[in-house]
């Protein structure tokens, strides 16, 4: 007998090893349940059913998976829902949602070569959300701008502006604001310039009214009329609305729109504008490397070059646009280390801020690691913070993710005080990963979960930091291609629907993992990198496909549920 074996029981061992002795672990079938019996927890029936078979197999005696099934059920307590009182229910049937709509642009895109620019990508705008924020804010001015084009004599007979939620923006519009920004978009404001205090005061004055003006015509308007319809049905997309102008009953203008995903829109109907041909045509990293690699140029200046084509702007203009997205991301760090160690951000979590606080104690650690590690999670706790206060963000790609990028980029400019030009090529590289990702797979956490979010914002940010740092192509897209990987799966579970819980810190770890991503890929050797970006994007698709519902951005499942407020 070994010396390992010597602390075992001596008839388990002897059962184990003689023949005749059913093992009971070789028929895994018997070990298997064949169901999770309707209406009772998943986890707590699972550990009991465990714990059964465990003790049987300790005992030396076999048990069916149909006797453990009636065991566990018989010692499980009654029921709770543990569902935090600040989420409503799940209503209206269950079971996964229809699959997106095939006439909807988002799901076409991945067929011609990447037409996304720099301005439709990086978007500025209040948080929490680019999907329940933005976007809807996007679509009712859009509506808004639709409406006022109108004959007059239609005008002349408008009464009412109504606005109706559907599916994840239902669900969970509420602890992002939905509502709020769906009234501000109608009364004319634009994300990229809305003053968060006009927010805050709707949040703090529920009932003011606001003249819309159309034509000759004033109608007010008020939070009373964005309604939180149906959160499950037959929609093209999860984030659908409608925005309808009314006489009475009758409609005079109605559009149905969906928010996409980083802010991203489209409606009924939608043709995506036009646009000229990209310089160097890509549909995957693969081909966009080709480009790259033959041209003797950086991935960086691949985007550059497509960015002027595709819109016809000059390399001044490009620059420009970024810098002001490099100098929005730096001033959102600077403002959320800058908020009271005791801010209690809002909502019913009274969730406390806390960057400021790992900020000054990451500076105050031994060793230079601690205090670099401690410090880019406080970068990007602070922005990230500054989307949960609702305040402007950048969608890179999301407003749940606006942590990540800015956090790299103030580490890189304000910190290690690289050259802005570096900066610049890395916001390039870091668009290519974003594209290539909506491109063939989705921003949208209502589709794919964080790993859709949190997952892309850390695979930009290596690609981000591997290209400042001058890396070559192949290492630009190994380090993107792991901070990618490891986030696959990753699900969207927001306690009480607010972006706080657990997205203020993941922001965090993506953004760590970007950096641990850069570090491996920089380190390794390159060429050997056995999983290249394309296949990771193509199992960010498909497990977002896969992926339950419960877990997409609508609050029913994972620490939405198992997350009590008191
Ligand atoms: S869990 Fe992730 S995807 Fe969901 S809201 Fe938070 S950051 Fe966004």
């Amino acid at each position: 007998m070994s010396k390992e074996n010597k602390g075992l029981d001596q008839s388990l061992i002897k059962r184990l090893l003689d023949a005749d002795c059913e093992d009971p672990l070789a028929n895994t079938d018997q070990l298997t349940s064949q169901a999770i019996p309707h209406g009772v927890d998943r986890r707590n029936f699972l550990i009991r059913s465990a714990v059964g078979g465990a003790a049987a197999v300790m005992m030396g005696s076999s048990v069916s998976a149909q006797e453990r099934t009636a065991k566990a059920l018989a010692t499980m307590p009654q029921q709770t829902t543990g569902r935090s009182t600040a989420i409503p229910p799940p209503t209206g049937k269950t079971g996964p949602p229809p699959p997106l709509d095939k006439d909807l642009n988002v799901v076409k895109k991945g067929q011609g070569p990447v037409m996304t620019t720099a301005d439709e990508f990086y978007k500025v705008g209040p948080g929490p959300s680019s999907s329940h924020t933005i976007g809807p804010m996007r679509i009712t001015y859009d509506f808004y701008q639709r409406a006022t084009k109108l004959p007059a004599d239609k005008l002349a007979k408008a009464t009412k502006l109504q606005v109706n939620l559907f599916g994840s923006l239902s669900a969970t519009g509420k602890g992002h604001g939905t509502e709020r920004a769906a009234l501000a978009g109608l009364v004319g404001k634009e994300p990229a310039t809305v003053d968060p205090k006009f927010l805050d005061s709707l949040r703090d004055k529920p009932d003011q009214t606001f003249p819309v003006k159309l034509g000759d015509k004033s109608i007010d308007v008020s939070l009373k009329d964005v309604i939180y319809d149906a959160t499950k049905g037959d929609f093209k997309h999860p984030n659908t609305m409608t925005v309808k102008l009314l006489a009475g009953n009758e409609v005079l203008l109605e559009q149905e729109y969906y928010s996409v995903g980083g802010g991203f829109i489209e409606w009924k109907g939608y043709t995506p504008p036009k646009k000229n041909a990209p310089k160097y045509p890509f549909r995957l990293m693969k081909e966009l490397r080709a480009h790259a690699d033959n041209n003797k140029i950086s991935i960086a200046k691949v985007i550059l070059a497509n960015e002027m084509s595709i819109a016809g702007r000059s390399e001044e203009e490009v620059y420009a646009f970024i810098d002001k997205i490099i100098n929005a991301m730096v001033a959102t760090v600077k403002s959320g280390l800058s908020m009271p160690e005791d801010d209690v951000l809002p909502g019913p979590i009274k969730l406390h801020s806390k960057a400021a606080t790992v900020y000054k104690r990451a500076l105050d650690d031994k060793y230079a690691a601690d205090k670099g590690i401690g410090a880019l999670s406080a970068f990007a706790l602070a922005a990230s913070e500054e989307n949960g206060r609702g305040h402007l963000v950048i969608t890179a790609p999301t407003g749940g993710s606006a942590g990540v990028m800015p956090a790299l980029v103030y580490g890189l400019l304000e910190v290690r005080k690289l050259d802005r030009q570096k900066i610049r090529d890395g916001m390039l590289a870091a668009l290519a990963v974003g594209y290539l990702c909506k491109h063939h797979a989705t921003l949208s956490a209502a589709e794919g979960g964080c790993q859709a979010e949190i997952g892309v914002a850390s695979s930009m940010a290596a690609a981000l930091t591997a290209t400042a740092y001058d890396a070559e192509s192949r290492v630009v897209e190994n380090a993107a291609e792991s901070a990618l990987e490891h986030h696959l799966g990753m699900t969207c579970d927001p306690v009480a629907g607010y972006v706080q819980v657990p997205c203020i810190e993941r922001c965090a770890f993506g953004a760590v993992k970007a950096w641990t991503a850069y570090a491996i890929a920089s380190n390794e050797i390159a060429s050997r990198h056995r999983v290249d970006f394309d296949a990771t994007v193509m199992a960010l698709a498909e497990t977002a496909k896969d992926m339950n519902s419960k877990y997409k951005e609508t609050s029913e499942a994972g620490l939405a549920l198992s997350v009590t407020l008191c």
